[in-house]
């Protein structure tokens, strides 16, 4: 066997800051060190018996060639009948709902769809790690807004003083990743006060959407006319049905938008496999009680885990929606978390996920990431709750002896 040879042409990179994401170096670290993984989101159990029995169908009776681009007529009818249903939108499926291989290439699609060079694109930090380097590759800068702990909810005055000429795009995620916060009415009032006035677009990262606890509702960015006007509102199938391995997610935005957003989608990924889209299609219109139950299922699990803490010296505002419960470690070490959530991994075998690496001012690639630059951040780590009650429980014992 050859090797390849060395390479002889320099790689100036693209994105010369960002190595391999913190979701994938804490699993792998969880595997290598037998740990308990409560790190990258995922669950633990798997997706509904009818889902997988659908998709099963389908993959055993000829549905296995291309679909639409845009995905089966089936699902996008299916997220516009949903889109109505829970947030009063009227979306047209045939124009203005895409499929895409889950919410990662819906967001790439979205931004690459409206931003360029020279563009700037307004962040919340903590940040889901995917936004910016999709903006740097478009050759925009992002702006960060910090949310400050514990509501973490955003400083309005400070994203007006934000906005510049340049300003092109508001990225917006509620429910949040990693905090667990959730917007309010009064947040999407501020967002379209300003985005209209100032003719911003706005992606809204809604993959938590019906994750969300207390009887709160979610803002959807859908439940506004004018704000939707200038919108692409993205989710994933992945988080909905507990099956984050099939990449399913979709796009909601208007049909000019639409447009742009397919220009990309089709050569990014042209489409989305078929079994699937047809079996998720099959579920969402026979199972609405699943994604209506999703808030209170997740939320059992969030205070099943939160009331086994209780007398651990960890502190806690519970999540108000998502998989994920942030807990405040100050009170046991002084490490800066990406130290801690590496160490714990290896010596107690649980992990979970620092959250300074999304913050701006922290070089993304974890491995390269300092003391330093953690310091000065709140001492938390993200656990992800979305497992057996067994597995919190090892987890919670675990968390409860430090
Ligand atoms: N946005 C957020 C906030 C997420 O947490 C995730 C993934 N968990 C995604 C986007 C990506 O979703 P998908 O797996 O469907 O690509
Ligand atoms: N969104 C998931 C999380 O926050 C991870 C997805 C990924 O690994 N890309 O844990």
């Amino acid at each position: 066997m050859r090797k390849l040879p060395p390479m002889t042409i320099a790689i100036d990179s693209k994105l010369p800051h960002v190595g391999t994401t913190i979701f994938t170096v804490m699993s792998a670290l969880a595997v290598q060190h037998k740990a308990i993984n409560l790190s990258q989101g995922f669950p633990d159990f798997d997706g509904p018996e009818a889902l997988r029995s659908r998709v099963e169908y389908y993959l055993n009776s000829g549905f296995n060639q291309y679909p639409p681009m845009a995905g089966v007529p089936s699902l996008r009818q299916g997220v516009a009948t949903k889109v109505a249903d829970l947030y009063g939108a009227q979306v047209d499926a045939e124009d203005e709902v895409t499929i895409t291989a889950g919410a990662t290439e819906a967001l790439f699609c979205a931004i690459a769809a409206v931003v360029r060079q020279g563009d700037e694109v307004i962040v919340f930090d903590p940040a889901y790690d995917s936004y910016e380097p999709v903006v740097l590759l478009q050759g925009g800068r992002t702006v960060h807004i910090p949310l400050k702990a514990p509501s973490y909810r955003p400083d309005w005055d400070q994203v007006r003083d934000a906005i510049t000429s340049k300003t092109r795009l508001i990225i917006i995620n509620t429910p949040h990743n990693p905090t667990g916060a959730v917007w309010q009415a009064e947040d999407l009032a501020e967002l379209k006060s300003l985005v209209v006035e100032h003719g911003i677009f706005v992606v809204s990262d809604e993959v938590y959407e019906h994750i969300v606890f207390d009887g709160v509702a979610h803002e959807s960015v859908c439940r506004d006319e004018e704000l939707m006007a200038q919108s692409f509102v993205i989710s994933s199938f992945g988080k909905t049905y507990h099956v984050t391995g099939w990449k399913v997610g979709y796009c909601v935005a208007p049909r000019a938008l639409t447009k742009e957003f397919r220009r990309v989608h089709q050569f990014v990924n042209f489409t989305v496999n078929t079994p699937m889209q047809l079996g998720i299609a099959d579920f969402l219109a026979e199972h609405p009680e699943h994604h209506l139950g999703l808030g209170a299922f997740y939320q059992k699990k969030r205070d099943f885990f939160c009331e086994l803490l209780v007398g651990s010296r960890f502190s806690l505002t519970p999540s108000g929606g998502t998989y994920f419960q942030l807990l405040d470690y100050s009170a046991i070490s002084d490490a800066d978390d990406v130290s801690l959530a590496k160490q714990w991994t290896k010596e107690i075998q649980l992990a979970s996920i620092p959250v300074s690496v999304f913050y701006a001012d922290q070089e993304i690639d974890p491995r390269e990431a300092g003391d330093a630059r953690a310091a000065g951040r709140p001492k938390v780590l993200r656990f992800c709750f979305a497992k057996d009650d067994a597995t919190l429980t090892q987890a919670a014992e675990i968390l409860c002896s430090l």
